[in-house]
């Protein structure tokens, strides 16, 4: 047995380790275990500071995650993009590859909840229908291999997955969207990436939340990855008391970039039922985003996303820095909200503008027509003189 799958065996697991080690009522510890289920491993336990730290609340089960919030199970709605239970098939070209529904931390935010954990939605008995499903679509070209976390599968059986993704010629790039470097580094191995690198092009989308993740291990970990030659992302969850602060944030993708690890994404938080707790405004990330642009360095910021309700897809949200137009001109505000005008080369930017004409359809409710597409504001003018 390899030293993470011991880690792994040592784990904060059941009802009865919630109420020896966490003072948890044994009713209490049943019914948020039969909801979600609890994973801790000695590593990731270590680095709780104190309860209710950063780390906690991503880790630790919360009385709050029985509220009845109104949230929603699937919210998503990945089921409905599921061709086959392996594949969750949304983007023209990209799908991910439900491999194996085992982590080794069960994070409390997890935007899957209904499936992560249970055997009997994904399983390694599905895996050769998603191949079969790739394989007859050669559209798809990126393979985003989740769960769960692949990096649960041995090196043998992620190997298999590889392998037969590889025999496909459309198949161009292989993502792992993995929480090993974050939660249990151990699991990065010389020879995991000695493995990996026989499947090149392959990129790795890990999940660092908080500086305090940032450790010697995980340091390592994500090293050993870019010397393979992996490109190594970052997606980052906003969550209520874990980095909500621009200052956290900050620290965090700066501390990532000398870990080799590019921020990738800044999700704001899935409406999952059980989790709204843990949600923040939207207003605070825009806050967070005003609060990177320009005061570090463009590799370190992310793109600010919120994933569709329903189902449509990562929509990125930017704070505003178009100010307006005016005549021919296009109003900016820079980082340190000082005005600049840029003068476009034509007069009338509706001709250029995206194609919002279309009438879109709101999901479920029929068709909405679209506004009007760009403001030429006369307040803007005001704004400047
Ligand atoms: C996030 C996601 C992807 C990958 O999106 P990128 O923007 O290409 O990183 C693909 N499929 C689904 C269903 C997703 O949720
Ligand atoms: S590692 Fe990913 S899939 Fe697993 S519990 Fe955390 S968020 Fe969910």
């Amino acid at each position: 047995m390899e030293l993470w799958q011991e880690m792994l065996r040592q784990s904060v697991d059941s009802g009865k380790d919630l109420v020896e080690r966490f003072d948890f009522k044994p009713e209490l510890a049943e019914k948020l275990n039969s909801l979600f289920h609890t994973r801790i491993n000695p590593y990731y336990l270590s680095l709780i500071r104190h309860p209710g730290d950063p780390i906690w609340l991503q880790c630790i089960p919360d009385a709050r995650e029985l509220e009845d919030d109104g949230l929603m199970e699937d919210p998503l709605a990945e089921d409905s993009h599921s061709p086959v239970p392996s594949i969750v098939h949304r983007y023209p070209d990209r799908v991910l590859f439900l491999t194996t529904s085992q982590c080794s931390m069960y994070c409390r935010f997890c935007t899957r909840k209904r499936k992560v954990g249970d055997s009997t939605k994904i399983n390694m008995k599905y895996i050769q229908d998603g191949i079969d499903y790739i394989a007859a679509h050669p559209e798809v070209r990126d393979i985003i291999l989740s769960g769960g976390d692949p990096l649960m599968l041995t090196d043998f059986l992620l190997e298999r997955v590889l392998k037969g993704l590889r025999e496909i010629p459309h198949v161009e790039i292989i993502r792992l969207g993995t929480k090993m470097p974050c939660v249990l580094p151990q699991r990065i191995t010389t020879k995991l990436c000695r493995m990996l690198k026989k499947y090149h092009p392959i990129y790795v989308n890990t999940h660092f939340n908080h500086p305090w993740e940032c450790t010697p291990e995980a340091k390592r970990a994500c090293e050993m990855l870019a010397d393979a030659g992996i490109p190594v992302g970052n997606q980052a969850v906003l969550m209520k008391g874990v980095n909500d602060d621009p200052d956290v944030m900050l620290e965090l993708v700066r501390k990532l970039l000398t870990m080799r690890v590019r921020p990738y994404y800044l999700y704001q938080a899935d409406i999952t039922r059980g989790t709204n707790y843990l949600r923040t405004p939207v207003s605070k990330g825009l806050e967070i985003m005003d609060k990177l642009r320009g005061h570090t360095s463009g590799l370190a910021i992310p793109a600010y996303v919120i994933d569709a309700p329903g189902g449509g897809g990562k929509i990125p949200i930017l704070p505003q820095y178009v100010i307006g137009r005016a005549g021919k001109n296009i109003i900016l505000r820079n980082y340190k909200y000082e005005i600049f005008t840029y003068p476009d080369i034509e007069e009338n930017p509706v001709d250029h503008a995206p194609p919002v004409e279309k009438s879109f359809k709101r999901k479920g409710r029929g068709r909405k027509s679209a506004p009007k597409a760009v403001p030429v504001a006369t307040e803007v003018e005001s704004i400047i003189e």
